[in-house]
């Protein structure tokens, strides 16, 4: 992994105009996975042609760098040409860090594809992420797969293993917080921390519009305590945080500066910074449509019908009416991907940052509560955030709600955009 990969994307820090610096890339819609908390389970298995590396390799020759690519799905480990497609966009757009998050099902193939992508991404840090939900009765009921847990298990100890011979790899666990687990998260993190030991344990909250309604509804003030047992963790060494990533001390930082945002959010369910989705960030399907973000469904265009070209795309009208109706309407919402960006490319939050890693330094034994104990916030339940969307480009823009028990009726009848994974 290499440093130099990151300076070229500084400017950006200034100036939001140019091609997106942060893809979050759907490489499948097939999954071999049945998970309850998923918000794109409509849409997978349904037959799509997925892009082929010669299209890719367009697209990615329309680009400039990129510094971060996330490879999403469905299971992204069932193409079996993944490391290939790794090689064409670390060749042509040099990301810093790549992150791939997988169910952990097939784990001779998910290592061997994963040796293979490691060794053609010599310069960009690749983190894969192990989806863990709980112990084996919650996450196997969770994911609809008998023996899921044990495989997934297996597959990251061997990833660990993996990442040992490769200083550009790290091996993590993903959590989907939700309604079925939120209740055995004091066993679930000692076997996390104690016994997998992962170089950094990723807690998401439950969100979009997931298969069982139900596992949707999650109790905040677990998951800050749950947040905060993690964050001791990191404090205590008891887990790392990708030590080989470049600069993961800042970026630990910002993370905790995340999950205060996404707490802030959930409980007030207000607006607390710019968005720059749509500008910084893009997500491609597996058939090549764009969109400015996971949740807004408005689609910018379809890769293969513009020519295979993102820049006009990106440059069009469209993207453009969608860039000023989320600046307008102080879109918000908890997704932690468009959090992080958010934070890491806006100056003002900068001191903010500055101020979390000094507390590391000069408090190495300080205890991150995120305020746990503000008695008032227990028993806050919220349900998955969702969004308002506009009918782009002549709509009148509409103030985006993402409120708290409170999901907002579709002003145009459309459906939410159910696009993505808690994997
Ligand atoms: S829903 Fe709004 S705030 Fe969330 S990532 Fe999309 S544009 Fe940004
Ligand atoms: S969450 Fe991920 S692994 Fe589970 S069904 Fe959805 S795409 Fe598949």
């Amino acid at each position: 992994m290499s440093l130099s990969n990151l300076a070229p994307h500084l400017p950006r820090l200034f100036a939001k105009r140019g091609l997106p610096l942060h893809l979050t890339f759907f490489v499948t819609a097939r999954c071999n996975a049945k998970c309850k908390h998923c918000f794109y389970w409509d849409s997978l298995n349904k037959g799509q042609t997925d892009l082929t590396l010669e299209e890719i390799d367009k697209v990615a020759a329309s680009m400039k760098r990129v510094m971060w690519v996330a490879f999403t799905g469905g299971e992204p480990f069932l193409r079996k040409d993944l490391p290939e497609f790794a090689k064409i966009l670390h060749d042509r757009l040099h990301p810093v860090t790549l992150s791939i998050n997988t169910n952990g099902i097939k784990t001779d193939e998910i290592v061997a594809s994963a040796e293979r992508l490691v060794k053609n991404c010599p310069t960009t840090f690749v983190g894969i992420l192990c989806s863990l939900d709980g112990l084996q009765a919650t996450h196997d009921r969770i994911r609809g797969v008998p023996r899921n847990f044990e495989r997934t298990v297996e597959t990251f100890r061997e990833l660990k293993k993996l990442s040992a011979h490769h200083p550009n790899m790290g091996a993590g666990i993903s959590t989907t917080f939700c309604a079925w687990n939120q209740d055995e998260m004091d066993e679930m993190f000692e076997f996390v921390v104690k016994d997998l030991k992962p170089d950094n344990w990723d807690l998401s909250y439950v969100r979009g519009k997931p298969m069982v309604p139900a596992i949707g509804v999650a109790d905040v003030a677990k998951y800050r305590r749950l947040k905060a047992r993690i964050e001791q963790a990191f404090a205590s060494g008891a887990l790392n945080y990708y030590q080989n990533m470049p600069l993961s001390r800042v970026v630990h930082a910002k993370e905790r500066l995340a999950t205060k945002t996404i707490l802030e959010t959930l409980e007030t369910g207000k607006f607390q910074t710019p968005c720059y989705a749509g500008a910084l960030s893009a997500v491609i399907s597996e058939e090549g449509d764009v969109y400015a973000c996971e949740m807004l469904s408005e689609k910018l265009g379809n890769l293969r019908e513009a020519g295979y070209d993102l820049a006009k795309i990106w440059e069009a009208e469209r993207a453009r009416s969608m860039r000023t109706f989320i600046r307008d309407t102080k879109c918000f919402c908890t997704h932690e991907c468009n959090t992080s960006i958010n934070l890491l490319f806006n100056p003002a939050a900068y001191p903010k940052i500055g101020r979390e890693m000094l507390r590391e330094w000069t408090q190495p034994n300080r205890v991150e509560n995120f305020g746990s104990d503000r008695p008032h916030h227990d028993g806050v339940k919220v349900a998955p955030m969702t969004t308002q969307h506009p009918v782009l480009p002549n709509a009148p823009a509409t103030p985006v709600a993402a409120l708290a028990g409170a999901v907002p009726t579709d002003p145009n009848g459309r459906a939410e955009k159910e696009n993505g994974t808690g994997q």
